[in-house]
């Protein structure tokens, strides 16, 4: 299992993927705009992901 769930579509989020909750919303990210991968996007790309105010917190900004 990969540790994040991307949204790459408009919503730009980066969900940790032990920690998703209902909330998430994951079953709605369509399979274009998902990425599931290690690498944590919000250190990658900074400027455009942001953290999911459910389940990476730390991180959520907008
Ligand atoms: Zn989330």
């Amino acid at each position: 299992m990969a540790k994040f769930i991307v949204n790459t579509g408009p919503e730009k989020e980066v969900h940790r993927t032990a920690y998703t909750v209902a909330a998430c919303k994951i079953s709605e990210i369509s399979k274009e705009n998902r990425i599931d991968t290690d690498e944590d996007y919000t250190v990658k790309y900074p400027a455009v992901y942001d953290g999911c105010g459910h389940c990476y917190k730390e991180k959520h900004r907008k």
